[in-house]
């Protein structure tokens, strides 16, 4: 067992963990996290992609909308290169009143977001494969943004500024000392072992699952985890962040992202923020309103699915999950539940990640009685400046035609090179394949592993040296892990694919029958079948 002692402990390495991380170091705090998984294996990593312009939340949620068009313009100057300036449209389908654009307009003049209206015909100019019945169309500054790079480089600027990270290290129990929290202890996954962290205090960052670490302390908070489920298309079929201008619903908006579009999503009540599964309907009803906006998407090849879960903190129960709001709130558990040593931040959307870790860690200066500025809207993250702009999807292309390393490809897919995916495993320290996924894309084309995995296996057991039995176990996590995705869309095109990869792994490489364990236990715990009694209640 190791003990160690720090000024703050924060527990969670998606957005907003890693931004509290980042703003703490920054403010000279000695700081640990720990998060259980890797960076962004929660919501944060299977999320929809959106930089907000708070356009969806002009009606609904006005707070929310003002956060949003806030940190939309602190976070183009500080991360452009984790941004492509997509921009986004509202528009009007014959589904929807087109009465509602007013509104909607109104709502984005009152939350300063700059919104025009703008021709149809100018809307189809840009964007031919939208739905031509479609009548209204607004122009707002929403964007695509990728979480995985953003949040690493959150914890690759808090490092710089001497604040540890602490992968694979899972809180199991909180340490009390009468109604004050002192520290957290932790089983490190990788060595098998007990860490205890003493602390002078506390942050709860764990998004849908700070219920359950606030439990550790006696306290309630509740939290409503809203599964939302997301469909890849294996192509751009449009450039542009498009959203049906009316209420928030089911499956009312397609963002490109990468050399996808991402259809989204649901929003269904569920009991467990692990143990749930994407549904049939879910699929159906993605694609069905897809259609509403490109005409002929359902016939498309259809990559993967996934399903993120949303933080939604409130103090009474909910009905209707999308009723609850968007914004995001601080608890200071010493005012409102007598316990000290412990705050939570939860709820918010990834694009207030950094204004919610601003207003956390001025708390945190509050409680060792300091005043400490927050620089974080000040200065860029690491790359920004050598990076020059924002990210753009011929980039990658652009790279390896540079470099004239076109026969070096492990992913041939997402255009992952030889060097990225060593530069992930010894730089990166990735500790599984689903690691460097989330460092360089591998694994998330069309393919779906079928071509990279054994290759990123072969390169990890080189570099690493772990027991052959290891690298096999790591192997069938990966590719378990993407079957969980590939399951409810089995059909068309994929399916083929899907024999294929099955041929290749189960019937040439005997996957199933490699000496070694089925799992390791740093295994991905997302998708497990759902324990709980409750059916999902479709809202
Ligand atoms: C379907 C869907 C689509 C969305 N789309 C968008 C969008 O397009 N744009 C946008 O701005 N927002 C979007 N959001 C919201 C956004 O993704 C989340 O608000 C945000 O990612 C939450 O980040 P977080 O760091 O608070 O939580 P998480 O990313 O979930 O991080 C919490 C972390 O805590 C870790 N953890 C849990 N228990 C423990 C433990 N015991 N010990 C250690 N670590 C632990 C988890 O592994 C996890 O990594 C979407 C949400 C959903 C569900």
């Amino acid at each position: 067992m190791r003990t160690v002692q720090t000024e703050v402990l924060v527990i969670g390495g998606g957005a907003t963990g890693a931004g509290i991380i980042r703003d703490l170091a920054m403010r000279g705090f000695d700081a640990i996290l720990v998060e259980k998984r890797d960076l962004t294996h929660g919501t944060t990593g299977r999320y929809h992609g959106l930089l907000h312009s708070g356009g969806r939340y002009a009606v609904k949620d006005p707070k929310a909308a003002v956060e949003c068009i806030e940190e939309n313009r602190i976070l183009r100057r500080i991360m452009p290169h984790c941004l492509e300036d997509t921009g986004g449209f509202f528009v009007v389908t014959p589904w929807d009143d087109p009465d509602f654009g007013d509104t909607f307009m109104e709502g984005c003049r009152k939350a300063g977001i700059p919104v025009e209206e703008i021709s149809v015909a100018q809307m189809l100019r840009e964007e031919p494969l939208l739905n031509p019945n479609i009548s209204r169309c607004f122009r707002v500054p929403d964007a695509a943004a990728d979480s995985f790079l953003a949040t690493r480089l959150n914890a690759e600027s808090a490092r710089e500024y001497g604040a540890h990270i602490w992968t694979y290290h899972e809180v199991r129990d909180l340490m009390m000392d009468g109604q004050r929290v002192i520290g957290a202890v932790c089983h490190d996954l990788v060595r098998d072992e007990e860490v205890r962290i003493y602390a002078d205090m506390v942050v709860n960052a764990a998004g849908a699952w700070a219920g359950k670490i606030a439990a550790m302390a006696g306290l309630d908070v509740h939290i409503t985890p809203g599964k939302g489920v997301m469909v890849a298309i294996n192509h751009r079929v449009l450039n542009t962040v498009v959203n049906r201008c009316k209420m928030p619903s089911d499956g009312d908006i397609i963002v490109p992202i990468h050399t996808v579009a991402v259809i989204g999503t649901t929003d269904v009540k569920v009991s467990d923020p692990e143990h749930f599964a994407i549904e049939p309907w879910e699929i159906e009803l993605m694609l069905d309103e897809g259609e509403k906006l490109v005409p002929g998407v359902k016939n498309m090849r259809i990559l993967r699915a996934w399903a993120g879960v949303r933080p939604l903190y409130q103090e009474t129960k909910a009905v209707d999950t999308r009723d609850i709001t968007r914004a995001y709130t601080l608890l200071d558990h010493e005012t409102r539940d007598g316990v000290s040593g412990i705050i939570t931040m939860t709820g918010g959307k990834w694009t207030t990640y950094r204004q919610m870790a601003q207003v956390t860690v001025d708390r945190v200066c509050e409680k060792f009685g300091v005043q400490r500025e927050c620089r974080t809207h000040l200065e860029p993250l690491p790359g920004a400046e050598k990076h020059g702009g924002y990210h753009w999807l011929g980039a990658r292309f652009a790279d390896v035609e540079r470099r004239q390393a076109y026969g070096d490809l492990i992913c041939e897919c997402e255009l992952a090179t030889r060097e990225d995916v060593e530069r992930a495993i010894v730089q990166g320290d990735a500790k599984t394949i689903d690691d460097i996924r989330r460092m360089v894309r591998l694994g998330m084309g069309p393919c779906q592993g079928g071509f990279c995995t054994f290759r990123a296996v072969g390169l990890l057991h080189r570099l690493r040296h772990p027991d052959v039995e290891d690298a096999n176990a790591a192997l069938r996590d990966f590719l378990q892990e993407r079957w969980k995705g590939l399951l409810p869309i089995l059909w068309g095109q994929q399916l083929r694919q899907e024999r294929l990869d099955e041929l290749i792994y189960l019937s040439v490489l005997n996957v199933d029958h490699l000496p070694g364990p089925k799992a390791t236990p740093l295994a991905p715990v997302m998708y497990d079948p759902p324990t709980g009694e409750e059916p999902q209640a479709r809202v």
